[in-house]
């Protein structure tokens, strides 16, 4: 049953193939993310590959360190990887859509105790990271000549153990630099997870690629914006609706009690508590607010 429509128009072995994280902080959101754009993969342990049952896809499972070379080498048509990823790697790929997930930033960090007023701080000093290329260039742009030590993992240990004097590493919540007596003193990048693509992608492959983009685009747009069902009294109904954008405007529906409608729209994540609290301002009673699973406009 691997024969779809879709695979149709685009000629009977057309196949996009994706890279995804074999393992680590981004595998799980990438799989839900194809989930979310209906295209069934089966995930085995250790499987290197897999195909999709129901979109002309294969996805194979690497290290995310590889995906921009096997991107940038048409191994893989396409990626999920992490921006920090991309840009230390320099590849010749294209970043193609942000994906909302796996964020985290890439920062500079010191010891707690440690009097940082600037970039000034490192010059001749000791830095470790595994983004030598990423720090190379801040530093530069810094005028600040220091000592790159490139390590691969736990960079935070290494001003503990009289390695580096500083680190540059990937940090979201901050309590791995806490607990290991370090203080963030610059970000010099923040990332999300990202699609990439090669930059030669076939027109076949390109057609796929724009399906499956407007399928994540669909779904995004769904995360970012809920839907909102109120009831309002007519007396206030104007100011209600005022309020309230929608996709072309609110839908209002009489309520059998005389004297209210009933108001369904949909907001946009970062403007919801404001616009609620004015709502509920307004005198709109009865707020619901939903989640939206596809959003296509
Ligand atoms: P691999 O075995 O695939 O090389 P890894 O150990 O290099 O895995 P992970 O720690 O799983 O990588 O992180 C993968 C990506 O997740 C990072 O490159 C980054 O884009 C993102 N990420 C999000 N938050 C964090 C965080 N707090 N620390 C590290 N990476 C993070
Ligand atoms: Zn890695």
């Amino acid at each position: 049953m691997s024969i779809t429509t879709n695979q149709q128009s685009a000629g009977p072995e057309v196949k996009l193939k994706i890279a995804v994280q074999k393992s680590g902080r981004l595998h799980d959101d990438s799989i839900r993310l194809l989930k979310e754009c209906g295209i069934d993969i089966s995930n085995g342990v250790n499987k290197l590959k897999s195909e999709a049952s129901n979109f002309p896809l294969e996805v194979f499972f690497l290290r995310d360190d590889d995906i921009p070379q096997y991107v940038e080498d048409a191994v893989a048509d396409l990626g999920f990887v992490g921006e920090n990823v991309v840009y230390e790697k320099n590849k010749k790929v294209d970043v193609v859509e942000k994906l909302g997930f796996g964020k985290c930033r890439l920062s500079i960090a010191v010891r707690k105790g440690d009097d940082y007023t600037g970039a000034s701080f490192l010059q001749h000093k000791r830095v470790a990271t595994s983004y030598p290329v990423l720090l190379k260039k801040f530093l530069d742009e810094q005028n600040v000549s220091a000592e790159i030590h490139e390590i691969s993992g736990s960079v935070e240990i290494a001003p503990g153990i009289g390695l580096a004097e500083g680190i540059c590493d990937l940090v979201s919540s901050g309590s791995t630099l806490f607990m290991n007596g370090l203080k963030e003193v610059e970000t010099i990048l923040l990332s999300q997870a990202v699609l990439i693509k090669n930059q030669q992608l076939a027109l076949a492959q390109q057609s796929l690629l724009e399906k499956l983009l407007f399928r994540i685009q669909s779904v995004k747009k769904a995360k970012n914006n809920k839907y909102v069902l109120l009831n309002a009294p007519n007396s206030n109904l104007k100011e209600i609706i005022s309020l309230l954008p929608g996709m072309k405007s609110p839908t209002v529906l009489p309520l059998a009690q005389q004297g209210w409608s009933s108001v369904h729209s949909v907001i946009s994540e970062d403007q919801f508590w404001d616009i609620i609290e004015k709502l509920k301002t307004a005198g709109a009673q009865g707020i619901l607010v939903v989640p939206i699973e596809k959003m296509i406009i």
